[in-house]
């Protein structure tokens, strides 16, 4: 499939004549015919392009929205899921490697947002999930479908690394109902080793998003040796504790090895208790275990009254003891879970 191309966003064209992409961190200096890190934008007649406009490459998978994971937006709803190729980042680690580094143009599909509105209604889906591979990097495509889309009444999922410049999350922020913001490990040296980045950018898109007032949870994904020191998850918790509040909902999940670190175990799951229970102990309030079975952290409890507010089996939600207005059904107060 040919890629189609649309006039990107987010750029500037520099004293020197070359073009500077501002839409992630990353902020490639391109000549012409020139492509960023990413490989979905290219400077084209002094123009930057967004390559792949209006093309993914995965197409239509409806899966749980705890499947993102997020458990603390719209609990047991179904989500439209979309993905397409490539990443700006690098991760030795990645799980979804034949989307994000040794894809092909062939992968690609073009499609309409009427195509996808048909298909949300069908499957009786509530929201749409731009996730899989980074959706940043095909932001064009996503923020003009998602005005669309929520328009027709869905809400919109982000699943993303973070690694994305201020202006970028603040225009697309009215269309976003929820993200998942990984963050990888809790230093700069894992950061450039193992993703090609930088960290502290991805603490500063957390950041934003709360203070855009869009539900956010994190992912920390753990993996032996590189990232699983206590001293390490005391510093992220600090961090958590000191920019976002206790009342983020977290997921610490389990490392399967994979890509470039086949070399590595599976996380112990005695790791992950330890952390999650590490995290209650500090008193943060909604921490989760991912990719664990079976997970004795996979429900939502009130932190004023310990009750069950969401009831979880893997991705199958029970009973949901929240009401509208973001209360406990037990004793009234405020929780952070929008039903
Ligand atoms: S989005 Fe792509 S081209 Fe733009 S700065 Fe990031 S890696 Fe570079």
């Amino acid at each position: 499939m040919k890629s189609q191309k649309k006039e990107a966003l987010f750029w500037k064209t520099l004293p020197d004549g070359r073009i500077q992409c501002d839409l992630c961190p990353h902020s490639c200096i391109l000549s012409e015919n020139q492509r960023g890190i990413c490989q979905t934008r290219e400077v084209s007649q002094g123009k930057l392009y967004s390559l792949y406009y209006s093309q993914v490459a995965s197409i239509g998978q409806v899966d749980p929205i705890e499947k993102k994971p997020l458990y603390h937006f719209r609990p047991g709803s179904k989500v439209l899921s979309f993905g397409s190729i490539s990443c700006n980042l690098q991760c030795a680690h990645c799980q979804n490697y034949s989307l994000s580094q040794t894809y092909s143009d062939r992968m690609m599909i073009s499609l309409t947002v009427d195509k996808i509105l048909a298909m949300a209604k069908q499957s009786q889906c509530q929201g749409i999930a731009w996730t899989y591979n980074e959706p940043t990097i095909h932001f064009e495509t996503y923020y003009d479908w998602s005005q669309v889309l929520q328009k027709h009444g869905f809400f919109i999922v982000w699943v993303s690394n973070g690694y994305i410049q201020p202006e970028p999350l603040k225009k697309i922020a009215p269309f976003l109902h929820a993200i998942n913001f990984d963050v990888k490990a809790f230093t700069e040296e894992f950061y450039t080793r193992y993703t090609k980045s930088r960290l502290q950018p991805v603490l500063e898109s957390c950041i934003l998003a709360k203070n855009l007032q869009i539900p956010l949870e994190i992912t920390y994904l753990v993996i032996p040796t590189l990232n699983d020191s206590i001293q390490e998850i005391n510093a992220y918790l600090d961090w958590v504790e000191k920019n976002l509040g206790k009342d983020t909902p977290l997921h610490f999940s389990r490392f399967h090895p994979d890509n470039q670190l086949t070399h590595l175990p599976p996380t112990p799951r005695e790791k992950i208790l330890q952390i999650v229970e590490l995290a209650k102990t500090r008193k943060f309030q909604y921490v989760y275990a991912g990719n664990l079975y079976p997970n004795p952290y996979e429900d939502t409890f009130c932190p004023s009254c310990s009750q069950i507010l969401v009831k979880r089996s893997g991705y199958h939600v029970g009973e949901v003891n929240v009401s509208k207005e973001k209360k406990c059904k037990f004793c009234n107060s405020s929780v952070n879970v929008l039903i």
